[in-house]
C-alpha cells in the first residue's frame, strides 16, 4: 500500500511541477510577445498606449465586448482580489470561471485533501491528483487555464483564529463551504471586515444563493436571515446525503456570475439587477432574494424575497452588535453554537449485538429477521444477504396501531418469538428504529428480542465483510 501512495503521491506531485512549468512557458510567451510589440513600437517611436496589457485583450475579449462590461469592467475584474472558501464541489466551477474571466488575485482556503469521491463533482481536480491538497490541485488546475493572474493557496481549514488575517487581503468572499458552522464564522468576519459575501449551497438535487452585506455594512448578513443554526442532526453532509454533481456545478458558476457581475459595477451602485433580484429600499437598505434551484422540480429557479437587516442583528447591527474582531477571534465557539451532533444512546447495552454476534447467528441460520433501515439507495449498493429494507422515513410516517406486517413485508409470517436486529450506516437510525419497534409492543414486553447492531454497516465492513464496495 505504501508503495502505492508513494507513486501517487509522486505523480501529483510531478503534474503540479509541470502544470507549473506550463504555467511559467505561457507567462513568458506573453511577456516576451509584450516585450516585442513594445520593442516594435518604440523602434516607430510610439509607446504602447493602451491600459491593458497586449495578451489580455486578446483573452478577454469576448467578455469585454458584452454590453455594460466594457474595458472598465475588466480593469475592475484585474485589480480585485477574490477568495473562495472551499475548494470543493462549489469553489472548483466557481474559481475556474474567476480565473478565466481574469480576477487579478484568487485566494483559495481548503484544510481537506482531494479523494476519489469528490471528482464527480470538484472539477479542478483529478485522479491522480487524489490525496493532495485541495488548494493545491486547484491551483495547479487554474494555472492550466489562466497562468497570467495571482494565485494564493490557504491550505488549512478557515477559523476565528485565521479568519481576520486570511480575509483581510481580499474585497470579495465567496462562501463555497458545506457546513453551518462555517458559514457564521465567514459571514462574521466579511461584516466586521466590511467584504460583500456571496454564499451559496447544494444538497442533493437542488441549492440556494444569496449575496450578503452587500453593499457592506447596507445588506442582510448570514444571521439576518438565519439567526438561528439548523439543529446539528438535521444537517447531513454530502458524504452521508449524496450530491448530484451538475446541482453543485451550477451554484458554484452561479456564485461566479454574482462576483463578476458586483466587481464589474466596481463602485457597487448598479444599474443591472442581480440574479438575487437585490433591490434597494427607500431607508437605503437594502433588501435581496434568496435564488433556490431545484435540479428536479418542473421549475428550476425561483426567487424567495428576504427580509432586509435584522435589527439588532448580533453581528450587523453596527453600534448596537456584540460582535467584535477581539470578541470573534478570542470567544466565539462556531462549534457549540451551532451544536455537536451528539451520538444516540437510546438503547441499553443489553439491547445491542456487535456484528461479530450478528455474523453467528446468520451462520447458525436461527430464525431471525434484520431490518436495514438505511435509505433504499444506499441500500441497493450494497447490503448484509438477508436483510429486508425498511428507511427509516417509515418509521418516522408510520402512524400509531400500524401492524408489524405494514412495515415489514412478510411480518405477519414472522414466528412471533423470532428476533428482530435493526442496522444502519453507523448506528444511530438503527436505535431509533428498535426504539420504535418497542414503543409499539412489537417486542412483546421482552417475549421478543429487539434491538440493533452496534456500529452498523460501517463496522460490518470493518470486522465481518470487507468486500462491501459502499457504505
Ligand atoms: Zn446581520
Amino acid at each position: 500500500m505504501d508503495y502505492i501512495e508513494n507513486l501517487r503521491r509522486e505523480i501529483a506531485q510531478r503534474e503540479a511541477e509541470l502544470q507549473d512549468l506550463r504555467a511559467r512557458l505561457v507567462k513568458a510567451e506573453a511577456e516576451k510577445s509584450t516585450a516585442e510589440s513594445d520593442k516594435d513600437r518604440s523602434l516607430n517611436g510610439e509607446a504602447w498606449k493602451w491600459p491593458l496589457e497586449e495578451h489580455e485583450y486578446e483573452r478577454y475579449s469576448r467578455q469585454m465586448i458584452v454590453p455594460n462590461f466594457g474595458l472598465k469592467g475588466q480593469l475592475n475584474i484585474k485589480n480585485a482580489k477574490v477568495l473562495l472558501v472551499g475548494a470543493g464541489g462549489l469553489g472548483c466551477p466557481a474559481a475556474a470561471y474567476l480565473a478565466g474571466a481574469g480576477v487579478g488575485t484568487l485566494g483559495l482556503v481548503d484544510g481537506d485533501a482531494v479523494e476519489v469521491s469528490n471528482l464527480h463533482r470538484q472539477v479542478a481536480h483529478s485522479t491522480a491528483r487524489v490525496g493532495m491538497m485541495k488548494v493545491d490541485s486547484a491551483v495547479a488546475y487554474l494555472k492550466g487555464l489562466n497562468p497570467t493572474i495571482t494565485y494564493h493557496a490557504h491550505a488549512t481549514h478557515l477559523t476565528p483564529q485565521n479568519a481576520e488575517e486570511i480575509v483581510s487581503q481580499y474585497d470579495v468572499v465567496l462562501d463555497c463551504t458545506d457546513h453551518p458552522t462555517s458559514r457564521y464564522l465567514i459571514s462574521d468576519i466579511c461584516v466586521l471586515l466590511s467584504k460583500p459575501l456571496i454564499s451559496a449551497s447544494a444538497f442533493q438535487t437542488s441549492g440556494q444563493l444569496i449575496v450578503l452585506n452587500n453593499p457592506p455594512g447596507r445588506g442582510p448578513c448570514y444571521r439576518c436571515v438565519f439567526p438561528k443554526p439548523p439543529p446539528p442532526e438535521s444537517v447531513v453532509g454530502c458524504g452521508e446525503g449524496g450530491i448530484v454533481g451538475p446541482v453543485v456545478g451550477v451554484m458554484g458558476v452561479l456564485q461566479a456570475l454574482e462576483a463578476i457581475k458586483l466587481l464589474v459595477r466596481g463602485d457597487h451602485h448598479h444599474r443591472l439587477k442581480s440574479v438575487d433580484g437585490t433591490e434597494e429600499e427607500e431607508d437605503g437598505q437594502k433588501q435581496v432574494g434568496m435564488l433556490l434551484f431545484s435540479g428536479m422540480g418542473d421549475v428550476p429557479f425561483r426567487t424567495v424575497r428576504m427580509r432586509g437587516k435584522r435589527k439588532g442583528c448580533f453581528a450587523c447591527a453596527g453600534d448596537d452588535s456584540a460582535l467584535t474582531l477581539a470578541e470573534l477571534k478570542n470567544s466565539m465557539d462556531y462549534v457549540q453554537f451551532c451544536g455537536v451532533n451528539e451520538p444516540v444512546k437510546l438503547l441499553r447495552p443489553e439491547e445491542r449485538i456487535s456484528v461479530a454476534e450478528y455474523e453467528r447467528i446468520s451462520r447458525e441460520k436461527r430464525a431471525h429477521v434484520l431490518l436495514d433501515v438505511r435509505e433504499k439507495e444506499h441500500f441497493e449498493l450494497c447490503s448484509i444477504p438477508g436483510s429486508v429494507n425498511v428507511p427509516i422515513s417509515r418509521f418516522t410516517a408510520r402512524r400509531e396501531g400500524m401492524g408489524l406486517d405494514g412495515l415489514i413485508p412478510g411480518g405477519e409470517l414472522l414466528p412471533p418469538d423470532a428476533p428482530i436486529y435493526v442496522v444502519c450506516r453507523v448506528g444511530n437510525d438503527s436505535q431509533i428504529a428498535a426504539k420504535k419497534l418497542k414503543d409499539w409492543g412489537v417486542d412483546r414486553d421482552g417475549e421478543r428480542f429487539v434491538g440493533d447492531v452496534l456500529g452498523g454497516l460501517r463496522a460490518w465492513k470493518d470486522g465481518v465483510d470487507p468486500s462491501l464496495p459502499f457504505i
